[in-house]
């Protein structure tokens, strides 16, 4: 059996619209088709951001489509423990320091450098930015290459008031759930770029990345919880996984249009080609789940 650990990791911000669908099958397709595990783990780092029922509704619709994960749903919320021991590594390798540096004050640029805040301090923690290249390789994009300091910059990985970076928490449980390959937006390539840069000062190893299409609005902006795309509900389920097919390029034959959920997966795990999505940016959702205009 292959080695193939992968994921989809919500933040429970709201319902899943048609994007985070798409994001979720098609991150259980890959995983599914190489016989691996296929994990749920929900990034509640952010509780004024959240929506309290809306990671037991997404649960919900996963199920209800038929996106059955692999052993117990982890919460973010409760790792805080793992969160600050790769802090306090970062820390003590000379990878991250204390800043106080307001936003204003920061003026649109880029942190570069340590800062004169000190530890003990009412402080954010940043990531001391290397001065090198990273090249990325991608399972569907082409490289992407940065200039670290230029384009990162040092970011924030605790904030000031405490509460834990995505990025940080992300490298940990990827790393700590022994993820192997990381389906997900296109939205999150400069995430990865961070990411990596965490990975490495973290020496833990690096998932193979593929980044898809995002699903875009009439106006050509993504769809997200914040622009208060339609949910995905529990209504009409295969023919929105037919749908859904359809915008990851599967061509799914006509005659599945009719079958039920579980043929219409075991179909789409038996002939999952996701270099039909390769090079990829963006395409529009399908009209009935884009707001009406
Ligand atoms: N929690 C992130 C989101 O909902 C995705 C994280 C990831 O896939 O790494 O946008």
């Amino acid at each position: 059996m292959t080695h193939y650990i992968g994921r989809f990791a919500p933040s429970p911000t709201g319902p899943l619209h048609f994007g985070s669908l798409v994001s979720a099958l098609a991150s259980f397709l890959d995983a599914r088709a190489a016989q691996g595990q296929w994990l749920v783990r929900i990034e509640d780092l952010d509780p004024p951001r959240e929506d309290p029922s809306a990671a037991a509704e997404i649960l919900r619709i996963l199920d209800q489509y038929g996106l059955y994960h692999d052993g117990e749903v982890v919460y973010q919320s409760q790792r805080s423990d793992l969160y600050q021991a790769a802090l306090e590594q970062l820390i003590s390798s000379g990878a991250a320091f204390p800043c106080t540096c307001s936003r204003s004050q920061l003026g649109g640029r880029l942190h570069l450098g340590i800062c004169s805040a000190r530890p003990g301090e009412d402080c954010a923690y940043r990531f001391l930015c290397p001065g090198t290249h990273l090249t990325l390789h991608d399972g569907l994009q082409p490289d992407h290459s940065y200039d670290c300091q230029q384009s990162i910059g040092d970011f924030v990985i605790r904030r000031r008031d405490h509460l834990w970076s995505y990025q940080l928490a992300v490298v940990v449980d990827d790393a700590a759930q022994g993820i192997t390959h990381v389906v997900r937006g296109i939205d999150l390539m400069d995430s990865t770029a961070r990411q990596y840069l965490l990975q490495q000062a973290l020496a833990l190893p690096h998932p193979h990345y593929s980044h898809l299409p995002v699903a875009v609005e009439r106006n050509g902006q993504k769809l997200s919880k914040q622009n208060l795309s339609l949910a995905v509900c529990g209504a009409d389920v295969a023919a929105t996984l037919f749908t859904a097919l359809q915008w990851l390029r599967q061509s799914p034959p006509d005659a599945l249009a009719s079958a039920g959920r579980d043929e219409m997966l075991q179909w789409a795990v038996a002939h999952w080609q996701p270099a039909l999505l390769s090079g990829l940016s963006g395409q529009p959702a399908p009209s009935s789940f884009m707001r009406p205009s």
